[in-house]
């Protein structure tokens, strides 16, 4: 965990290396489709850890769209946002995409998939600070 100081409290999200991991092996299993996953964690004071995946019930994947109904989603507070990939290779959040935020954040996975392809905005779309935490 890193904590910095700064004047205004600017959203920042940290994932464990291991959810990094498996969040990019579930990108290529579901490559060309695009993956969903709900992020379960923590937010606190512009804080977003993400410690947890949770494969979303009644999704629906397509090769440019993946979602799933907000309505059956269970009310849990340790939802802090949704991962999905973007088979395209183009991380950039679609108008549907930020008409479907749900949570603190939406991270994006472009393929290829790598450590490098992994993004995370908030609901207007700004790209935030993601930290990668070894535990
Ligand atoms: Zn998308």
């Amino acid at each position: 965990m890193i904590f910095k100081r700064t004047q205004r409290v600017r959203r920042t999200v940290t994932i464990t290396k291991q959810i990094r991991d498996g969040i990019l092996t579930y990108c290529k299993m579901n490559h060309p489709n695009e993956g969903i996953l709900i992020l379960r964690g923590k937010y606190k004071k512009g804080q977003v850890l993400v410690d947890g995946l949770v494969i979303p019930p009644f999704s629906h994947t397509g090769p440019t769209f993946a979602g799933f109904p907000h309505s059956f989603l269970p009310l849990d507070a340790s939802y802090v946002g949704t991962v999905h990939s973007h088979p395209s290779g183009v991380a950039k959040p679609s108008v549907t995409d930020l008409h479907n935020f749900f949570g603190f954040v939406s991270i994006i996975v472009q393929s290829p998939y790598d450590d490098n392809d992994v993004f995370a905005y908030d609901r207007d779309g700004n790209l935030l600070e993601i930290t990668i935490s070894l535990d």
